[in-house]
């Protein structure tokens, strides 16, 4: 037999030979406190109903979601953000920017029953118009410029309640720069800005539109949200976004776009955000409920991996289950 000496000079599976040496030499290290919990709040009292696609997932009205908050931050999540069920949507999406929606009132609620979490809030007016889209129509257009000026009212909204971080999440160009001028005219110079810079436009969503009832009522949004064939794209949008005054990016979705999370950590050195999106959730869910995958198990290895390809933080449905996870160890 020839002598391994020879050229076995490096055995790296000494380095995994019990659990205590591979945790003394684990790269990346899974913490609740990386996950943002996303939590859909509505209208009314007492409220909790859960969402078919999204088992676990639940419309909750004001006290129900603060219930809900207290829960996550007792299990170490220190941030949730919003997304509103309006009463009523109209072309504008003027609920969008209501003080006294449901959004709105969440925040003042969170802010006051559980002080210690960061509040963010989604910025978009998908949930509150009648058609679905994201911005203001044209016949069947998409306007840009017009707009800006609801996203801006919306976000201002949400700070004037006490939202910590505004998250705009339409894919408009020049909204980040837009929002960013508002809050600060209005003095809300401490408000952070976490852009959905490179959003692509996925079949991933599909839960998502059945929780917030924003499915658009004629086309698709790939007239403004980005093509998933497009890498380098990535990179100009979040370019653009940090100019105009981003703080923190948002590659979405995650597990199909890690090349992408990967490429803005090492292009841009700066917080990085990826959303583990509804359909990610849902398959996983559908795949546990089967029997097919050992669903605690894919969990944490899916959002240990995207944090492994450079986010620094990760929106997940799984938030709470997998904070319970790290915990059981
Ligand atoms: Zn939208």
């Amino acid at each position: 037999m020839t002598d391994l000496r020879m050229f076995l000079q490096s055995r790296p599976r000494r380095l995994r030979r019990s659990a205590a040496i591979r945790e003394m030499v684990r790269e990346t290290v899974l913490q609740p406190a990386d996950f943002i919990y996303p939590l859909f709040v509505c209208p009314g009292k007492g409220v909790r109903t859960e969402i078919g696609a999204m088992p676990g997932n639940y419309h909750l009205s004001v006290d129900r979601l603060v219930e809900e908050a207290a829960a996550a931050y007792e299990e170490g999540i220190r941030a949730v953000i919003l997304f509103g069920i309006p009463e009523r949507k109209d072309p504008e999406g003027s609920e969008a920017w209501d003080p006294e929606a449901a959004v709105q009132q969440g925040v003042r609620a969170l802010k006051k029953e559980v002080p210690g979490l960061l509040v963010i809030t989604d910025v978009c007016l998908c949930e509150y118009t009648d058609h679905g889209h994201c911005g203001v129509l044209e016949g069947e257009e998409v306007r840009n410029d017009p707009t800006l000026e609801l996203l801006a009212r919306t976000a201002l909204s949400h700070a004037e309640a006490g939202a910590d971080v505004v998250a705009p999440s339409d894919m408009m160009d020049g909204r980040v720069g837009v929002i960013r001028g508002a809050l600060d005219d209005a003095g809300h110079d401490q408000t952070i800005l976490m852009s959905y810079a490179a959003k692509y436009a996925s079949a991933f969503y599909g839960p998502f539109r059945e929780a917030a009832g924003s499915t658009p009522q004629f086309g698709d949004r790939s007239g403004y949200q980005m093509d998933p064939a497009n890498g380098d794209e990535a990179l100009k949008e979040v370019a653009l976004d940090l100019d105009e005054g981003a703080d923190i990016v948002m590659v979405k979705p995650a597990m199909a776009y890690l090349d992408i999370v990967s490429r803005v950590k090492q292009t841009f050195e700066v917080p990085v955000a990826a959303y583990n999106v509804s359909g990610e959730f849902s398959l996983l869910a559908a795949g546990g409920e089967k029997g097919w995958v050992d669903r605690d198990r894919l969990m944490l290895e899916v959002l240990t991996c995207i944090k492994r390809a450079g986010a620094d933080v990760i929106l997940t449905y799984h938030a709470r289950e997998a904070a319970r996870a790290l915990r059981r160890g």
